[in-house]
């Protein structure tokens, strides 16, 4: 293994925040955080990683992020929009002025119960949204391992994907519409392509670069890109053109709010979400399949999701155990459970949890 190069890494801006904090405090509302103690504990997130920020924003309202992004821009500080911090690659860590969504900007703006369609700022968190919308009859079904803590508008930043999307889909296959606030402190609703006809000039202008550059580089993108129905790292620049296994859209049209969903708050800080709801699960059943040879529970979880896929009951939901679950006897050991809907079942007993 090659030795780690030394590379000196330059944060920026320096030290002296330039009067931020000062401007900030006398342009906001909400939280303008840069005492050492609160900067030390947005330094950390999910990931192993460990950046001081120059300042923490927790603004009351979108003006609070306007104005931050006026006097950031003046001074030349990055922003960096965050929600539950639960990435764990260092996205949300930096030498910047880090923007918490979570605690004021958390609202069920919109519910459609015709469309099925949910809108939220991006600071609530899935588990409260899926309180919320009990009572509907509908739920949001990514449903991240961070439920208890993960935001909306992290979930479109990062692209999370939860245990059952080889059912639902990732975010990107979930989000209709993303209203942002671009750098130069543009606000723009991103979404089906003909309903972008209806934007401001700048909005426009984007799209049609954006357009531009996807008919360019369509033959490149679709042999880079690849063909995979979880593909989460990066921007999904192959929305004209999708090469995921599942569509993003139902009818294959082109939605410009996935180019936002997986881009990590580089393109605008998403200030509302519109979601695609589904309807809650008539019945749930599981099945915990132990086995001791990795190919053995490979084997067992090809048939099994043979046999769900051509029964009323599909596999939403396939996730491997823990090592430590596995029994220690050379036998595999199968419980199944089920709720309502009866199943059939393969000799082997199924791994397969289905909400
Ligand atoms: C134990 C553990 C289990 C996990 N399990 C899963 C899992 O099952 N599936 C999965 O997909 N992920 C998983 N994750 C990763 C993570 O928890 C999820 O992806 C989660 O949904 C991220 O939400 P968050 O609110 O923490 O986002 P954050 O980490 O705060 O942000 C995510 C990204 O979105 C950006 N962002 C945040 N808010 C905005 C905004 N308003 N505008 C623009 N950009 C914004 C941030 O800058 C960052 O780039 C797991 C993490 C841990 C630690």
């Amino acid at each position: 293994m090659n030795a780690p190069v030394e590379q000196p890494l330059t944060f920026h801006p320096p030290s002296d925040d330039g009067g931020l904090a000062k401007r900030l405090r006398a342009a906001v509302r909400g939280d303008v955080l840069f005492d050492r103690a609160s900067r030390g504990r947005y330094a950390t997130d999910a990931s192993i990683y460990q950046v001081m920020p120059v300042g923490v924003l927790v603004p009351a309202s979108d003006d609070d992020v306007r104005a931050a992004f006026e006097i950031c821009g003046e001074l030349g500080v990055p922003m960096l929009a965050r929600g539950a911090g639960s990435s764990q690659c260092g996205q949300t860590v930096g030498a910047c002025l880090v923007v918490d969504h979570t605690k004021h900007l958390n609202r069920v703006l919109d519910y459609d119960a015709h469309a099925q369609t949910v809108v939220v700022e991006p600071g609530v968190v899935l588990d409260a949204l899926n309180t919320w919308l009990r009572p509907h009859g509908v739920w949001f079904p990514v449903d991240v391992s961070t439920s208890a803590q993960a935001t909306l508008g992290g979930m479109a930043g990062n692209n999370s994907c939860g245990s059952r999307s080889i059912a639902y889909g990732n975010m990107v296959h979930n989000v209709e519409a993303i209203d942002a606030m671009l750098a130069d402190g543009t606000d723009a609703r991103f979404g089906p392509e003909p309903a972008m006809e209806a934007s401001a000039p700048r909005v426009r202008e984007l799209v049609a670069g954006l357009r531009a550059i996807g008919e360019r580089e369509r033959d490149e993108i679709a042999e880079k890109v690849p063909r995979v129905l979880r593909r989460v790292g990066g921007y999904n620049i192959d929305v004209f053109n999708p090469q995921s296994e599942r569509p993003y859209t139902r009818d294959g049209s082109v939605n410009y709010a996935h180019l936002l969903v997986g881009s990590e708050g580089t393109l605008g800080v998403i200030t509302e979400v519109t979601l695609r709801l589904h309807p809650q699960p008539e019945a749930v059943s599981a099945a915990i399949c132990m086995l001791c040879a990795a190919i053995r529970l490979v084997k067992t979880l090809s048939r099994t999701i043979a046999v769900y896929s051509s029964g009323p009951v599909t596999p939403s939901r396939c996730q491997t155990p823990c090592r430590s679950w596995w029994p220690n006897d050379s036998h595999s050991r199968a419980v199944s459970t089920s709720t309502e809907r009866p199943h059939s079942s393969s000799s082997e007993s199924s791994p397969v949890t289905t909400r």
